[in-house]
Parts: C-alpha cells; sequence; structure tokens
C-alpha cells in the first residue's frame, strides 16, 4: 500500500523537492530569530550598540521575506503537488473502475463509489502534500530547538523538553478518542445521507404507500443518531481543546517560573531566558502540526486502504492477448453446453445449456421470472464470464475476440433506459459519437421519434432532465432506439423492451423495434404476445436449460410449458405474459 502510494510521488519528485526545501527554509528560520534575539539582550543592548542592533535587525527581516516567500511555495506549491497526486489517483480509479465487471456492480453500492473518489481521494491527496512536510517541519524544528538549547542550558532545556514530551504523550493519547467519535460521527453521517438519498429517490413510492410518517420517523431516527455523535465528538474536542490548553498554560508557566528562578540564582542571562520564551512559542506550532500529522495519517491510510482496494479488484473479464478484432460479421451466435452461475456459493441459472441462432434469425426467448433470460442476454456481450462450454459469434469463441469488438456488433434495449443528462442530440449521438446531423436525424426518423423532437420548442438542443424526466416511457425507448439505429449492430437484444409502456406506447415503439430488428439477428425476450408474432422460433426455458422450441402454433399444439404460461397469464387482454 505504502509502495503505490510513494509511486505516485515519482512524476512530481521535482515538487516534492521544493516543497520539503522551502519547508526546511521556514523551520531553519524558526530556529534562528531566537537566536539572534538572545544575543540582541545579551551583547548589543547592554552595549547599546546600535550598529549591531540595525544590522542584526536587517537580517532578522531578510529572513523573514524568505520565509514569507517560502510559505507561499509551500501553502500553494505543496497544495498543487497534492492535487496532481488527487487527479493522478482518480484517473487510475476510474480507468480501473471501467475495467470492472458487472458482478463488481452488483455488489457496491453507487454512493460508496462515489465516496472513493471524492472523500477518500481528498483526504489521500491531503496526505500526500501535508504529511512530510508536516512531519519534517515538526522533527527539524523540535530537534533543532533541542540541540541549540542544550548549548544555552541543559537542566532548563530538559525541563521544558519533558514538559514538552507530557503534552505530545497527553495529547496523542486524547487525540485517540477524539478520532474515534470523528469517524462514528462520520458513519452516523454517511447513514444519514444514505437514507436520504433513498427517501428523495422513493419520494413518489412513500407517496403512493401514502408512508410519509414512516419515513418521517426513519429519517428522524437517523437524524438523532447524527445529532448524538455529533455530541460526542463535541465532547471529547472540548476535552482535548481543555486538556491541550492547560497543558501549554503549564508549559509557559514553567519557563517564566522555573527560568525566573535560574536567572535569581545568575545561571542564566535574560537574553537566554528570551530564548527559550521565543522558543517554546515557536514550538508550539510542530507539536500541532505533529498532532494534526497523525490525524491526517489515519484519514490518509484508511483512503488509501479503501482507494487498494477497489485497484485490486480484478477486472476478470479482459481481452485475451491473442483477442482478435471483428470485421464484417454474419450474426450467428451459438450458446454450446453453457454453464452459469452468479457466484461460486449460488445454484446454476443456467447448465447444459445448448441454442444456436442463425445469421438474421429472430428467436423469442420465454418463461417464467427468474428463469435466466436476462442472463442469457447479459452472456453474449460478456457481461459475465461462463464457467462451462463455449458461447460463439459466427463460429468464433466470444473469449477471443476483443472486448469493444464484441460489444460494437451487439445493441440491447431493455426496459430501464437510460437518459443521461444532456441534448436529446447528445443522448443519440451515444450510439456513435462521430455521426453527422444527418445520420442523427436519419435514426430519429427511423426510431419514429424524429417528428416530437421537432415539435419541441428547440428541437434535437432540447435538454433531457437528469434522467429523462420529462420525456415519457415509451418517448425515451425510442430515443434509445434511435441510439441503436446510429449503432447499427449486427445483433439486437430486445430485453422486455416495451414491458414498462402502455398499449399505445407500445404499439409505436413496437414498429421502430422492428425496423431495427430488420435484416438483425435478433434475440426477443418477451413478454407479450404481439412482440412474439414476429419471431421466427420461440425457445421456451425452464430450469436452466430449453424446455420446448418450435413456432407458436407448434407450441400450443403440444399443451406444453408454453402453453401453460399462456394460460395463466393471458386472460386475452395481451398484457403482461411472461416475465
Ligand atoms: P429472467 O430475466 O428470466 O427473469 P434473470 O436472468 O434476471 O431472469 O435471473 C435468473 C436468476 O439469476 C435469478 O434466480 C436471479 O435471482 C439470478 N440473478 C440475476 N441477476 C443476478 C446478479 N446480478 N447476481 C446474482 N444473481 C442474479
Ligand atoms: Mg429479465
Amino acid at each position: 500500500m505504502i509502495k503505490r502510494f510513494a509511486g505516485y510521488y515519482k512524476p512530481h519528485l521535482h515538487l516534492f523537492a521544493l516543497d520539503m526545501f522551502f519547508a526546511f527554509l521556514i523551520a531553519g528560520i524558526d530556529l534562528v530569530f531566537p537566536v539572534l534575539s538572545r544575543q540582541i539582550i545579551n551583547d548589543f543592548i547592554p552595549d547599546q550598540n546600535l550598529a549591531m542592533l540595525v544590522r542584526y535587525s536587517l537580517i532578522a527581516l531578510g529572513l523573514f521575506v524568505i520565509r514569507m516567500f517560502s510559505s507561499y511555495v509551500v501553502g500553494y506549491w505543496g497544495h498543487i503537488m497534492g492535487a496532481r497526486i488527487e487527479v493522478d489517483m482518480k484517473r487510475d480509479l476510474f480507468t480501473h473502475m471501467q475495467k470492472l465487471h458487472h458482478k463488481f456492480f452488483d455488489k457496491n453500492r453507487t454512493g460508496q463509489i462515489m465516496n472513493r473518489f471524492t472523500g477518500d481521494l481528498f483526504e489521500v491527496a491531503e496526505l500526500a502534500h501535508h504529511g512530510p512536510e508536516d512531519l519534517f517541519i515538526s522533527v527539524v524544528m523540535l530537534l533543532g530547538s533541542f540541540l541549540i538549547l542544550l548549548t544555552v542550558n541543559v537542566p532548563l532545556t530538559l525541563i521544558v523538553f519533558s514538559f514538552i514530551a507530557i503534552l505530545i504523550i497527553f495529547t496523542l493519547w486524547r487525540r485517540v478518542a477524539m478520532l474515534k467519535a470523528f469517524r462514528a460521527q462520520k458513519a452516523r453521517h454517511a447513514d444519514l445521507n444514505s437514507k436520504l438519498e433513498n427517501s428523495v429517490t422513493g419520494i413518489r413510492l412513500a407517496k403512493a404507500f401514502s408512508n410519509e410518517a414512516y419515513e418521517q420517523d426513519r429519517f428522524e431516527y437517523y437524524n438523532r443518531q447524527y445529532y448524538e455523535s455529533k455530541g460526542q465528538s463535541f465532547f471529547q474536542m472540548s476535552i482535548f481543546m481543555m486538556v491541550n490548553g492547560f497543558l501549554t498554560d503549564l508549559l509557559n508557566l514553567s519557563v517564566i517560573a522555573v527560568g525566573g528562578y535560574f536567572v535569581f540564582r545568575g545561571w542564566i542571562n535574560l537574553g537566554d531566558l528570551l530564548a527559550y520564551i521565543l522558543y517554546v512559542s515557536f514550538m508550539l506550532k510542530p507539536v500541532r502540526r505533529l498532532m494534526e500529522f497523525t490525524q491526517q495519517l489515519q484519514l490518509g491510510l484508511s483512503g488509501l486502504e479503501r482507494f487498494g482496494e477497489i485497484m485490486d479488484t480484478d477486472p476478470e473479464i479482459i481481452d485475451a492477448p491473442d483477442a482478435v478484432d471483428l470485421d464484417e460479421i454474419r450474426g450467428e451466435i451459438e450458446f454450446d453446453q453453457v454453464a452459469f452461475r452468479y457466484n461460486p456459493e449460488d445454484s446454476d441459472v443456467l447448465k447444459d445449456f445448448t441454442l444456436k441462432i442463425k445469421p438474421g434469425e429472430k428467436v423469442a426467448l420465454v418463461g417464467a421470472s427468474g428463469v435466466g433470460k436476462t442472463t442469457i442476454a447479459q452472456l453474449i456481450p460478456r457481461f459475465y464470464e461462463i464457467q462451462e462450454g463455449e458461447i460463439r459469434l459466427d463460429g468464433r469463441d466470444i473469449r477471443g475476440i476483443k472486448l469493444s469488438a464484441l460489444r460494437e456488433k451487439i445493441g440491447i434495449v431493455s426496459q430501464d433506459v437510460l437518459i443521461f443528462y444532456g441534448t436529446i442530440k447528445e443522448n443519440i449521438l451515444y450510439g456513435r459519437p462521430d455521426a453527422t446531423d444527418d445520420e442523427v436525424f436519419e435514426a430519429a426518423k427511423r426510431a419514429n421519434i424524429h417528428n416530437f423532437i421537432l415539435s419541441l420548442d428547440k428541437g434535437y438542443e432540447t435538454i433531457v432532465g437528469e434522467r429523462g424526466i420529462m420525456l415519457s416511457g415509451g418517448q425515451k425507448q425510442r430515443l434509445s432506439i434511435a441510439r441503436l439505429f446510429l449503432k447499427n449492430p449486427e445483433i439486437l437484444i430486445l430485453d422486455e423492451a416495451t414491458s414498462a409502456l402502455d398499449n399505445e406506447n407500445e404499439a409505436i415503439v413496437q414498429r421502430s423495434l422492428e425496423a431495427l430488428a430488420d435484416g438483425r439477428t435478433a434475440i426477443i425476450i418477451a413478454h407479450r404476445l404481439s412482440t412474439l408474432r414476429s419471431s421466427d422460433r420461440i425457445i421456451v426455458l425452464d430450469q436452466g436449460r430449453i424446455a420446448e422450441e418450435g413456432t407458436e402454433d407448434a407450441l400450443l399444439e403440444k399443451k406444453g410449458i408454453y402453453w401453460q404460461l399462456r394460460r395463466l397469464g393471458l386472460g386475452e387482454s395481451e398484457n403482461v405474459v411472461f416475465a
């Protein structure tokens, strides 16, 4: 983990060196100033040596100007370095995430993944920048002043530094309790946010069930929990501040009281005492920095750990070294004795599943809900890896084809259409970003959505909402079909594409889909009779295998599973039959 982190410094070593150099200057100047002051008080003031007073003051002024400049460099370029490391890590995380298989996204919540990018990497960036710098400045300052003060007066130095040691140990100890409270608070905050996110997305559901009061209760609970965790944090923080402040006061007091006594006895002169007072006030800064460093270290390391978790997730489904590109394909699909399960501990969704689909053939998959229709659709673009057997495209094992080439040949229309925020044109262009305007219009015409788009005030430049809120289900579906007309895949998979639509919308979308399927190999996962009728062959699935297949008439005659499915769900209303 540390090694991976250190690797991110590599491209920015020059900034790192710059940061460290100027951090060193700052620490050095802080160390020198009390030495100058001591000399002024001990020698120049008693001698009324104006020339030397002026000279030393000018030296100090010069040093402060350098320090001013240095703190700018450290503040600006140090943060820039942290930000660049953050950018690099985010890029790597994003690249890796894009490669991850569907399984990963089945298991991880969107919010959690988002958190990796925002919260976690922010903490890592802060650590990247402040970590080495804080540690370095603090150590140089503490060690430097200790050594310098030792040359002035050994007993007083030992007394002062034992106090500082107590201060460090005590605050570190309290810090642990404080961090624990902070972490609990963060967790409660995340809970509250999840709850909120859930309630916002589900607000329609809550209203539909008149469950607002219940939601209110749940929210109140999380809100309260968060408040209480905050109370704990405040309590720990206040204790910490109290103890820390008191110890600091004691430190200052001990210097002046013990130091004053030393002056009485003539063991130390005033200038030396002043040097102690100055060092102690300067030293509180590195002590605080050291505390901040420990906190940043913890936050950064846990962020780094979670970053590593994703980076170490094996993409599993990647191009084989000898994977080939595809040119023109005929569009023949073959499942050969395929066995598949989602997770090792699950039972098989498909077993010994064999199916051959001819180029240009339209095959309908039917079967009870949960039988594995969608699964079959997801296996063709290789979203999941099968455990046994082979899936072939034009006679070639799909594992030997480049993923991008394979997926380019396949178009999927499902029930759930994702319209992203942007113009209608951008949404259609997603099918093939380099398409011309005319091609976009043509695709929209073929999807039966062109006239509707033109009827909008801004036409193709109309912005569609966060998830296409202002479009009806049928319009969204037709937009997604236009996307596919642009993409022009040889193989089409329709997974209950019209199941969310009412009859009227369904009829329009159905026409678009038929136009889209024309001349392509198509797998139609159907829930309505009208969809089935346009298919060449119906495959009935049961228990991971093909139970029956044939034309509709033949299947009905057989009075088997298909006949039963029809009887169960049908009532001749043409509404939801299967699925
Ligand atoms: P259908 O589309 O025929 O209704 P699916 O192919 O969606 O059925 O599901 C087949 C089986 O696989 C079901 O038992 C379902 O619970 C399971 N399943 C579907 N998707 C996943 C997934 N992402 N992870 C684990 N199991 C899944
Ligand atoms: Mg399904």
